[in-house]
């Protein structure tokens, strides 16, 4: 993603274009899967955690990025479809980590996932799914 398509992205969520943000997204991005936030904080290194952690809550209340997998206190980040909108995530896709190459993944379902609680509301909903990626499969 280049720089003037996560500025404009920023813009319409409100959010100001920081460099710390475009780094951030940059980086998802372009790496076509999850990223775990010690990863991310690797990336930047110049940035201190709090303000990290501060920036990707930011990105995740308006709708930009969601957390894909959680594991060991490791957090995945994704970049969010334009279906998210600030405050409500609409992901109906699957988390997928593979145990081989440890690559976590947003994958589309062929079958879309419905579900229905009767008289609940759902707010979001995270499919969690491990096992061997298509790369794995085939080397
Ligand atoms: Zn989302
Ligand atoms: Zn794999
Ligand atoms: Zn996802």
């Amino acid at each position: 993603m280049e720089k003037t398509e996560i500025s404009s992205l920023l813009n319409s969520r409100k959010l100001r274009s920081t460099k710390i943000r475009q780094d951030v997204l940059s980086l998802i991005k372009n790496s076509g899967r999850a990223v775990s936030q010690s990863k991310i904080q690797k990336f930047l290194g110049e940035f201190d955690r709090v303000t990290l952690y501060r920036t990707l809550n930011v990105l995740e209340d308006k709708g930009i990025l969601h957390k894909a997998y959680t594991e060991n206190n490791e957090t995945y980040f994704a970049i969010c479809t334009s279906n998210c909108s600030p405050q409500n995530h609409q992901h109906k896709h699957i988390h997928f980590k593979c145990e081989k190459c440890m690559v976590v993944k947003c994958v589309k379902p062929q079958k879309s996932i419905e579900i229905d609680l009767p008289n609940f509301q759902i707010n979001s909903l995270n499919v969690e799914v491990t096992g061997v990626c298509d790369n794995c499969l085939l080397n």
